[in-house]
């Protein structure tokens, strides 16, 4: 699917087309190119199923089965890792249904980056707060149980233990890397004594796998695709390799573990990704350059400030704007990926029946150029939201900034794809007949405009239509926090703790 505003229905001056063109050619993944890209993953799963190394971690979670919605038992889950601090009680029904009772807190930016002590400790009061405004947590016995999501590479040895690898997602707090996350946590907690015992730790990947799990009865992949991008599936134990062999007695011999695969980190090395000059800025103003190449690609923290940077080379090209930009736009993350995501409703219209809205995630296309061009929107960010006088603003800047923003997404969905269809060849889900039931959490998922259609034009490339017909993507709306109940049973389960 061309992107390019054609000629024929644009007000755009040739001499322009023909730039945006050639720029376009450099963000384009053709259909050899995305295959390329899941050659690579598969490589690459194999590569981090063997050791940990330089690429995907691929971490085995110790999750050694998924639910089927009979689960029961009320609990404590907490949620960090993406813009906000979440504390929640779930009650889980055991007939694939839930309560939930959540409150968001704001992390700041000098938490994030501060002393992790600092940050743990304000993680510890949040909860604090959340139970005081509680009216009726059942406790059974001397503490409450705690199931953490926490949405960063650790490492784990058991299902309540784990190191962490790296900080993502402008994280940097100190003194935190190769400690447990877990004993960080139940140390604030014993610090200002919360009776609380955090008694599973778990990705928000594997949390969004198994609260889909739990909602349908079957999961074979949780993916996020918000302010980070990661992927979670079920793999044969026998396949992990690099568990063979291990003394570590939560170490199954056989059945099936949920792999974390880290997917944000693909492609560290650059050998696929068609990395262009405006990537290379984001990446190299970024707290972790060279890492999470594949996460800068995709996910929103990144696209609005990949964005960014075309627009005003756009505007030292003298194209756009007529040569002038705006503090706001002048500012590192001064475009924030929802507004990309406002600028293309200008020109797709919402799916119909909203009762499908959740099921379908986003929206339908409409056909090039035989839409009314509307630039309502596209007007109202830059001008309200990015401080350009109404009467600088012409429809070919709004236009312009249209396809910006439509190339720059529909790389990110089509990575997206990739690393679908890598899953689905990974777990031979594409040899089966059923259905593949794929669970989805994140704001990109949840609110980009096409980003569903975008994907799927990848997937049925990869896999084929009929696969691409079997892959049934699902919003697993609250999957953090149900991910982490379930998680908190299962541990409770095995260590034989009463269960609330
Ligand atoms: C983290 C993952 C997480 C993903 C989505 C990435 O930056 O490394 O652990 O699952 O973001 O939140
Ligand atoms: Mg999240």
């Amino acid at each position: 699917m061309a992107t390019s505003p054609n000629a024929s229905n644009s007000s755009i001056p040739q001499s322009t087309l023909t730039v945006l063109a050639e720029l376009e050619k450099s963000f384009l993944l053709d259909d050899d190119k995305l295959r390329a890209i899941v050659e690579q993953f598969l490589k690459d799963f194999k590569l981090g199923l063997g050791t940990y190394g330089e690429s995907m971690a691929m971490i085995p979670t110790f999750v050694t089965g998924t639910p089927n919605g009979t689960e029961k038992g009320t609990f404590l889950a907490l949620d960090l890792g993406g813009t906000n601090l979440r504390v929640c009680q779930v009650q889980l029904h055991g007939d694939h249904t839930y309560d939930i009772q959540q409150q968001k807190y704001r992390v700041s930016d000098a938490l994030k980056t501060g002393e992790a002590t600092a940050l743990f400790d304000y993680i510890a009061e949040c909860v604090d707060t959340f139970l005081t405004g509680l009216k009726d947590f059942r406790i059974a016995g001397e503490y409450l149980h705690l199931g953490m999501t926490f949405s960063f590479p650790v490492e784990q040895t058991a299902i309540d233990k784990g190191k962490l690898l790296t900080w993502t997602k402008g994280f940097s707090a100190k003194n935190a890397i190769d400690n447990d996350v877990v004993q960080l946590l139940q140390d604030a907690f014993n610090r200002k004594h919360i009776h609380v015992r955090v008694t599973a730790l778990v990705n928000d990947t594997v949390g969004t796998l198994l609260s889909r799990a739990y909602l349908t009865g079957g999961c074979i992949l949780g993916a996020i695709f918000g302010t980070g991008t990661n992927g979670a599936y079920v793999e044969d134990v026998k396949t992990i390799a690099k568990l063979a062999g291990s003394n570590n007695p939560a170490v199954p011999k056989e059945g099936k573990m949920i792999v974390n695969c880290e997917w944000g980190a693909f492609d560290n090395s650059r050998n696929v990704l068609p990395v262009t000059p405006f990537d290379n800025k984001v990446d190299r103003e970024s707290i972790n350059p060279r890492y999470q190449c594949f996460e800068k690609f995709i996910s929103g923290m990144y696209l609005g400030e990949i964005t960014r940077n075309l627009l005003l080379y756009l505007v030292d090209s003298l194209l756009l704007f007529n040569g002038h930009s705006t503090k706001q736009l002048n500012t590192h993350y001064g475009f924030d990926t929802a507004l990309m995501s406002e600028i293309e409703l200008d020109t797709t219209v919402p799916v119909p029946n909203a009762t499908v809205q959740p099921q379908s995630l986003g929206a339908t296309p409409t056909v090039n150029g035989t839409q009314p061009r509307s630039f309502t929107r596209t007007r109202g960010v830059l001008t309200r939201q990015l401080g350009f006088k109404p009467e600088f603003v012409t429809d070919i800047d709004c236009e312009i900034v249209q396809w910006a923003c439509r190339v720059v997404a529909t790389r990110a969905a089509k990575c997206s794809g990739c690393a679908v269809a890598a899953i689905i060849k990974q777990t031979g889900a594409d040899k089966d007949t059923g259905v593949i039931p794929v669970g989805v959490d994140g704001s990109m998922a949840e609110h980009y405009p096409l980003f569903e259609v975008r994907l799927r034009e990848a997937l049925i490339v990869l896999v084929g239509e009929e696969v691409e017909k079997r892959v049934e993507i699902g919003l697993a709306k609250d999957g953090s926090g149900v991910g982490a109940a379930l998680c908190a049973l299962q541990a409770a389960k095995q260590e034989v703790l009463p269960v609330p």
